[in-house]
């Protein structure tokens, strides 16, 4: 599991900390700051709870092998 935050949509409600304090923090009129991009699966539930209840939906879960970058490897990615 890991979490990304868009920060254009964040727009600092700070529901995600309420939910999951261990893995979002948000400073005083700022936008969220993941602590634990990565967290463990216990606080899988939590971190649920904070990507649902967030207003804006600034927040995702990415599981399993989907956390794979999409950019090109720079080895195969030279044309002729
Ligand atoms: S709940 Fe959503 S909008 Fe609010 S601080 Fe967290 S990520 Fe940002």
């Amino acid at each position: 599991m890991r979490i990304v935050a868009d920060l254009d949509l964040c727009q600092g409600h700070a529901v995600c900390a309420a939910e999951a304090p261990e893995v979002f923090t948000v400073p005083n009129r700022g936008k969220v700051e993941v602590l634990d991009t990565e967290p463990a699966p216990a606080a899988r539930t939590a971190v649920t709870d904070a990507v649902r209840y967030c207003p804006t939906q600034a927040l995702s879960i990415i599981d399993g092998d989907q956390h794979r970058p999409t950019t090109l490897s720079r080895k195969d990615n030279h044309h002729g």
